[in-house]
C-alpha cells in the first residue's frame, strides 16, 4: 500500500521524553479522509500510554486523539466532507461496524475490539495506529467528525474526549432542563461536565476535595460548590441529586456521594479504571434503588450530536495553546493539575 510519510512527536520508550520522530500515513482509499492536523488536545490518557501506566503500550507510541484538522484529501466514495472542510477525530478511528453494539451506534463498545486513534491494531499497514502528535491522519469517514462553524478550533480540540466523554453520560441518563447533576473533580473531564450539563439546562454542582475551586467553578457556570470532605455541607445535599459524574482519575471514596442520590440515582465513573477502595456499601444503593456505573467516551453519531450542540451553545474548552516541542514539559504540568483546564499542540509548530 502507498504511504506517505509525515513528522510526528512520540516515544520509543516508557522512560524517555517524547521526540519528532516520522510515521507512515496510508493514501487515502476510497472511503478515506486525509486531514492535515491543525490542533490536537492534549488527555491524560496520552500520558499514560507515553509512560506505559497500563501496562499495554506498544512502541513507538504517538499519542493524540483530540484532533482537529482540515480535509487536504478525500476517497472517491466520501460524501461526509469535502477538501477544504474543517474535520475532527477523536478516540476511535475503527470498528467492525457489524456487531450489535455498532449497529446502536455504539462503537465505543465494539464487541470485536475498537480500534483506538492511536496504539490500535491498524488493518491498513499492520502495526498500531499512530495518534494526532503528527502532520497528518487519514481515517474512514465513518469516524470523521464535521466542526459546527464559528467556534475556536483550537477549543474545539478537547472536545472530541473530554467532551464526549462527558456527554454520553449527561444524555444516557436523560438530563434535561431542571436536572440536578453533581460533578466530581475540576479537570479536564470535570470543566466539561460543567459546562455540557449547563447547556442542557441542569443544576449543576461541584463536588471538590478542597477549598479554592469556587470562583473557578462558577465562572464555568456551576450553580454551587461543595466541599466534600466537610460533613456539614455534604449533609445539605443528601438525596438531592439525579446524577453524579465522578472524574476523579485514581481510587477514591465514593461512598459519601452515593449519599447524595437521589431515589433512583447514579454516580457514573468516567476517570478511574480499576477496583474500589475502600469497599462501597451496598446499603444505600439498595434502600434508595441508587445505581453505580461505568461510561466510555461516546459512539460517533453522538459525538457529532455534542460537537452540534456545542455549536448551537458556543460551548468550547478552557485551554492553553502550547507547541509541540512543549510536550514533556505540560506532562509534567497536567501530574501537578497544574493546567486550566486542558493543554492543546498548535501544530503548526511541528512543521
Ligand atoms: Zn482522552
Ligand atoms: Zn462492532
Amino acid at each position: 500500500m502507498k504511504t506517505t510519510n509525515v513528522k510526528a512527536f512520540g516515544t520509543n520508550a516508557a522512560d524517555a521524553p517524547l521526540n519528532e520522530m516520522h510515521i507512515d500515513r496510508r493514501e487515502v482509499t476510497a472511503k478515506d479522509i486525509e486531514i492535515d492536523i491543525l490542533y490536537c488536545g492534549v488527555c491524560h490518557s496520552d500520558l499514560h500510554t507515553a509512560r506505559n501506566d497500563w501496562g499495554f503500550t506498544v512502541y513507538p507510541t504517538v499519542p493524540g486523539h483530540e484532533i482537529v484538522g482540515r480535509v487536504t484529501k478525500i476517497g472517491n466514495e466520501v460524501t461526509k466532507l469535502k477538501v477544504g472542510d474543517i474535520a475532527a477525530v477523536g478516540c476511535l478511528v475503527d470498528s467492525c461496524q457489524t456487531c450489535s453494539s455498532c449497529e446502536q451506534d455504539l462503537e465505543q463498545y465494539c464487541l470485536n475490539g475498537w480500534v483506538g486513534t492511536y496504539g490500535g491494531a491498524d488493518k491498513h499497514l499492520g502495526g498500531h495506529t499512530y495518534g494526532g502528535y503528527s502532520e497528518k491522519v487519514v481515517v474512514d469517514e465513518h469516524f470523521v467528525l464535521k466542526v459546527p462553524a464559528h467556534l475556536d478550533l483550537a477549543a474545539v480540540a478537547p472536545l472530541l474526549c473530554a467532551g464526549i466523554t462527558t456527554w454520553s453520560p449527561l444524555r444516557h441518563w436523560k438530563v434535561t432542563q431542571g436536572s440536578k447533576v453533581a460533578v466530581v473533580g475540576l479537570g479536564g473531564l470535570g470543566h466539561m461536565a460543567i459546562k455540557l450539563a449547563k447547556g442542557l439546562g441542569a443544576e449543576v454542582t461541584l463536588f471538590s476535595r478542597s477549598p479554592g475551586k469556587e470562583k473557578d467553578a462558577l465562572d464555568l457556570g456551576a450553580d454551587a460548590v461543595l466541599i466534600s470532605t466537610d460533613e456539614t455541607q455534604m449533609a445539605s445535599v443528601m438525596g438531592k441529586f439525579d446524577l453524579i459524574i465522578d472524574t476523579v482519575p485514581y481510587v477514591h471514596d465514593i461512598n459519601p456521594y452515593v449519599a447524595t442520590l437521589n431515589i433512583s440515582g447514579t454516580l457514573v465513573l468516567v476517570g478511574y479504571l480499576g477496583p474500589i477502595d475502600p469497599f462501597l456499601n451496598t446499603v444505600p444503593m439498595i434502600l434508595g434503588r441508587k445505581s453505580i456505573a461505568g461510561s466510555l467516551i461516546g459512539g460517533i453519531a453522538e459525538t457529532q450530536e455534542m460537537l452540534d450542540f456545542c455549536g448551537e451553545h458556543q460551548i468550547v474548552s478552557e485551554i492553553e495553546i502550547i507547541k509541540m516541542q512543549d510536550i514533556n514539559e505540560a506532562y509534567e504540568r497536567m501530574l501537578k493539575s497544574d493546567v486550566r483546564y486542558r493543554f492543546v499542540i498548535d501544530m503548526a509548530s511541528l512543521k
